[in-house]
């Protein structure tokens, strides 16, 4: 039940990992994490981030832009399989999500009547394979992809999507948990709570319910659910490590 992800000019693995450490406090019961580096990589395991650390030892993780997630499970026993990153059915789109799609059982059956395939039992795999369905009928950018999805999903969430198809590009959205987005030089950090940012910046958005934002090493966009552009509230974190 913690997110971290990174996008910039270091190396986004090890960022991300302690990042996961830092969260550890708020429960778990697998971790995981996915890269975007000449495709998409997710790798995600049972038990503590140590575990998922010891089981990543001696793999390539270079890259410039990830995401992580510890997972206290709601939909789906604590298994390897539902362990987040989840990936839509076309492998195009990964997402890491905490908290609840309340009505993922009837958006479930409708992509499964249009041959929609699951690995896993999590409301968040319904989710991304709702979110890719919207982009191909649409033939949209998956931000507003998002965007749609959103309006029918009923529940709390915190989410961030990868795109391999937009590897510059880190998208998030919110609603009812919180998502701090802290702000580099040339980089941005994305997590469930200050503790994995304070050693990088001071300079932190809290997103708002129902904003996305689309956010790249340098540029950070929020939009409100209307698809209005939403000036991002810069504050100082005055945390101490
Ligand atoms: N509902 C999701 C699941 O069970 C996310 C749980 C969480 O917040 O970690 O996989």
């Amino acid at each position: 039940c913690g997110i971290v992800a990174y996008i910039g000019q270091r190396e986004a693995y090890p960022v991300i990992l302690k990042g996961l450490k830092r969260l550890e406090y708020r429960g778990y019961d697998s971790a995981g994490v996915a890269l975007l580096n000449k495709g998409l990589h997710i790798y995600k395991k049972k038990g503590k981030v140590a575990e998922l650390e010891e089981y990543l030892t001696g793999k390539d993780m270079h890259a410039h832009i990830g995401i992580g997630h510890t997972r206290w499970a709601t939909h789906g026993v604590p298994s390897d399989r539902n362990a987040h990153p989840h990936s839509s059915g076309d492998g195009r789109l990964a997402i890491v999500h905490n908290g609840i799609i309340e009505n993922y059982a009837q958006i479930k059956q409708e992509l499964s009547n249009k041959g929609h395939v699951f690995k896993s039992d999590t409301d968040t795999e319904v989710l991304i394979h709702f979110i890719e369905e919207i982009r191909k009928n649409n033939n949209c950018p998956t931000e507003e992809a998002v965007r749609i999805a959103l309006k029918r999903i009923v529940g709390a969430y915190v989410i961030v999507i990868l795109d391999k198809d937009n590897p510059d590009t880190l998208i998030a959205a919110r609603k009812g948990s919180p998502l701090v987005i802290g702000i580099g030089k040339g980089e941005h950090f994305l997590a469930s709570d200050a503790s994995p940012i304070v050693e990088y910046t001071k300079e932190v958005v809290y997103v708002n319910d129902y904003e996305i934002a689309i956010i790249k090493a340098d540029e950070l966009i929020l939009k409100n659910i209307a698809n209005e552009i939403q000036t991002p509230y810069i504050q100082k974190l005055d945390i101490e490590l």
